[in-house]
Order: C-alpha cells, then sequence, then structure tokens
C-alpha cells in the first residue's frame, strides 16, 4: 500500500462529500464571509483563505482546548491558533493579569515592571541575558538581523530551505534545483534579489552549510532548531553541534528562532537539546495569546551593541516600534512564563503529545500507509512520506494538498481541529487523553472509508 494507491476517484467523491455536510454545517460562518465584502480577500488577514471547507469556521469562543463556533459547533482545538495559544485559549492568570491591566492604561510610552520579570524568567529559560520586546516574532527576527549585521559588518543572513521565519525578506529562499540560491515561490514584492541579502542551506546538511559560510559574508544563522513550518523536520545526531561549530569558526552569529520549537520544553529546544545561540527569538505562546515577540542577547552581543554609539537604537535607527513591549504584552508574557507555561504544564503536554504520536503511528500502521509521524515536545505532526523527510526540500516533496484537505474537513465535520497549513495537532495544558481518542477515532475512520 502506498499514498499513491489511493484512488484520486475515491478522494475527490469523499471530499465532495464532506464539504457539502461542512456547508450544511457552518451556514453561519458561511454567512458571515459572504458579508465581509469590504475585507481583502473577506477574511481580516489574508492567511485566514487558507481553509480546507472553503471558507473559514468563525469564531463564538474559545477556552483551554475547546472552540465553539458561531453556529454552536464544538471542536477539540489541536490548532491552538498555530502555536499563539499553546497555553490554551484565554487561560485564566492571563485573562486575569490582562483585565487588571485594561483599566489602568494600555499605551503610556513608559515601561511596567512586568517586563523585567518576563525577561528574568526568559533569561532563565534559555540562558541568554538580555531581552527586548515586539510584537510579533517577524519583528523580533527583523530587528535580531539588523542588530547583527551591524555588529558583524557582513551583509548576508543564511537560512534553510523551506523555512519560516515569519514575513522576514531574506528568509524566502529556498535551494533551487541547481543547488542554489533561489526566490521562494509565490514571494510577494521582493525589495531585490533574495540571493543579494540571503545563502540558504538544507537543514541537516553541514558540508552545504560550511560551503555557504566559508564565503566570509553571513552575518548570522537564523534557524529552527527543528523545522516546523513544512512539517516536523528533526535534527539527526550532531548536526546542531555541527552547526555551532561552524558557525562559530566563520565567524558568524547563530539566531535559534523557538517561536515553535518553544513546544520542546520550558526552555524551548535550546534548553532541550542544551544549544548555545547567540540570540534566540521567540513570539506567540509567551504572550497566552495577546501578540508579543521578544528576542535574547547573548552578554557580549548586549556589551557590544551598547558600546556602538554610532547606532541609532533608541529612536529612528530600524530597530523597534511605538507598541513594542506595551503594558498589556507585557501583563500578559509575565502571567504565561509565570503561572500557565510552567515545567509541570509542559510536562502533562509533552505526555499527552507523546500518547498522540504513539496513536497515530499505530493507525497509519495498520493501513500501511507509508507515511511519517515527528514529535517535537508538545507538537506532532505527520507527513504523507516515510522515512521521515531529513531537510525541507525532501519534506516539501511529500505535500498532498488533496488528500490534507480532505482530512481537515472531515475532523471537522466531526469536531476536531488540525492546524491550517498542515497536519499539525499541538497541545495545550487541558488537552486530554480523552481529546486524543477522539481525533484517533475520527481518522481512523476516515482512513478507514478512504483506504
Ligand atoms: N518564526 C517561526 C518559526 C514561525 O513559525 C512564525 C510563524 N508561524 C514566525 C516566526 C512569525 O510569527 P508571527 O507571525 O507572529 O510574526
Amino acid at each position: 500500500m502506498s499514498t499513491d494507491s489511493i484512488s484520486r476517484a475515491r478522494l475527490a467523491d469523499l471530499t465532495a462529500r464532506e464539504l457539502a455536510t461542512f456547508a450544511d454545517r457552518h451556514a453561519g460562518s458561511r454567512a458571515a464571509y459572504a458579508n465581509a465584502d469590504h475585507l481583502f480577500g473577506r477574511v481580516p488577514m489574508t492567511w485566514m483563505n487558507k481553509a480546507a471547507g472553503n471558507f473559514p469556521i468563525y469564531l463564538d469562543k474559545a477556552r483551554g482546548s475547546r472552540i465553539t463556533d458561531v453556529d454552536g459547533n464544538e471542536f477539540v482545538d489541536f490548532a491552538l491558533g498555530d502555536t499563539g495559544a499553546m497555553a490554551g485559549h484565554s487561560p485564566e492568570p492571563v485573562v486575569a493579569a490582562v483585565t487588571a491591566r485594561l483599566r489602568n492604561g494600555l499605551a503610556t510610552m513608559m515601561p511596567t515592571e512586568d517586563a523585567a520579570v518576563a525577561g528574568a524568567e526568559l533569561a532563565r529559560r534559555f540562558g541568554l541575558p538580555a531581552w527586548s520586546f515586539a510584537l510579533t516574532a517577524t519583528d523580533a527576527n527583523r530587528w535580531a538581523i539588523r542588530l547583527l549585521r551591524a555588529v558583524t559588518g557582513r551583509s548576508k543572513i543564511l537560512v534553510n530551505s523551506y523555512c519560516y521565519h515569519g514575513s522576514v525578506d531574506e528568509s524566502l529562499i529556498v535551494v533551487g534545483p541547481d543547488g542554489r540560491g533561489a526566490s521562494r515561490e509565490g514571494n510577494v514584492g521582493a525589495p531585490v534579489d533574495v540571493t543579494m541579502t540571503s545563502r540558504v542551506a538544507e537543514f541537516n546538511d553541514l558540508a552545504g552549510l560550511e560551503r555557504e559560510l566559508a564565503y566570509g559574508d553571513v552575518a548570522a544563522v537564523l534557524m529552527e532548531p527543528a523545522l516546523t513550518n513544512i512539517g516536523i523536520v528533526l535534527p539527526e545526531d550532531g548536526y546542531l553541534a555541527g552547526v555551532r561549530e561552524l558557525t562559530r569558526r566563520y565567524g558568524t552569529y547563530l539566531i535559534n528562532d523557538e517561536t515553535h520549537t518553544f513546544s520542546a520544553g520550558p526552555g524551548g529546544a535550546t534548553a532541550y537539546w542544551g544549544l548555545e545561540p547567540d540570540v534566540v527569538t521567540i513570539g506567540k505562546a509567551i504572550g497566552g495569546g495577546v501578540p508579543v515577540g521578544a528576542y535574547g542577547l547573548s552578554a557580549e552581543l548586549a556589551g557590544t551593541l551598547s558600546g556602538r554609539d554610532d547606532l541609532d537604537l533608541v529612536d529612528m535607527g530600524g530597530v523597534g516600534g511605538t507598541l513594542a513591549g506595551n503594558p498589556l504584552s507585557m501583563a500578559a508574557t509575565r502571567a504565561t512564563l509565570s503561572e500557565v507555561l510552567t515545567e509541570a504544564a509542559f510536562a502533562g503536554m509533552i505526555e499527552t503529545a507523546t500518547a498522540f504520536a504513539d496513536g497515530l503511528v499505530k493507525i497509519i500502521e495498520g493501513y500501511g500507509l507509508p507515511w511519517s509521524v515527528s514529535r517535537l515536545g508538545a507538537r506532532v505532526e505527520y507527513r504523507f512520506a516515510s522515512p521521515a523527510p531529513r531537510n525541507g526540500t525532501e519534506s516539501a516533496r511529500g505535500a498532498d494538498a488533496a488528500l490534507e484537505d480532505f482530512l481537515h474537513v472531515y475532523l471537522a465535520n466531526r469536531g476536531v481541529l488540525l492546524t491550517p497549513f498542515h497536519n499539525m495537532a499541538l497541545m495545550c495544558p487541558q488537552t486530554t487523553p480523552a481529546d486524543v481518542a477522539r481525533h484517533h477515532e475520527i481518522f481512523d475512520a476516515a482512513l478507514k472509508e478512504l483506504v
């Protein structure tokens, strides 16, 4: 049995049936979508059109691991705002901290003491002493990139092929068919040819990384310690140590983007694998659902940057945002880190995710499908390829949009949400073994009909 042997005609028939059910079950969402004439693409942000059911499900309310939509359908939510709600939807300590802040000033151009507590907790977890805040992980990456260009005087940033670090210009590069860097397909309005700003290597390819670093013009490697945006691609033994050794040898700084790999544990993949990056960037989950981003710098970098009088870090030099570090984000981040995404919470989430992954493997093997399951702490993803892909390009080849959409709609019609853009399931502190069992029962039923 291979994925190729799944009948495409049967897949199309089943998908048509499921789409009709979806339209019936979501009349309110359908109407809301039809009434949004003055939104570009009918949605608040164009990516919300990534909806397997042909239109988005509209939110009524969400709490813990559950979402209720405007039609009254209840879902077990494994998308969790793709990581923005890894702490669960509207966690009580965050609601309390944010509510207390709401009546007392939201945008004042003054720091609050919450930021120092959040910074200290991030320092403890990720091992980097000096933190600064943004509103998105994208901005954290952008500002980190600027700082490292300034410190090194080098122009290029190196990323892994098929990475995602937000809408960062430098990151929209892939390894092309000829083995050289090329613009990522669909790249919107690139300011310059991306090969002028960036270099690229495949994940798990130290020889390819060294070849690019040897040009001597790379200010920083920006990477996820495991790729999480093209399925989950885990590092092979020795790879991350090799990256650190090579970046040191070639005078290149190393940024770990922990926005998603934070799922590995309380100190993300950095603590889990004992990594020593110069900079960590993060966002999403640390705000418990409230917008925030952050970057942490090594003592060496913080010292060097503080001594650079030629850099305008205070006003218009290109690093900063008016609402960055605002009181609401800081209250939410402090509460999330101190009271919600604790060591104990991670232990439970990872136990639940392990059960999710083990059950998934059993079902997939039961149907003899050549698919693979990867887990990083509280995050689990399956790919239509086996063995598990070793890099982004291999993983991209394993994509199957029709199959993915079918599974997403089938699950949604029976009250389970997976992450759009992925076959990803994330666990929050409130995700239960019963939630996992519910997913598996429906997933099994979908495969029984399909295979
Ligand atoms: N880094 C990584 C690894 C991400 O996965 C994402 C978003 N998926 C970002 C950065 C950007 O986050 P944001 O959209 O909050 O800017």
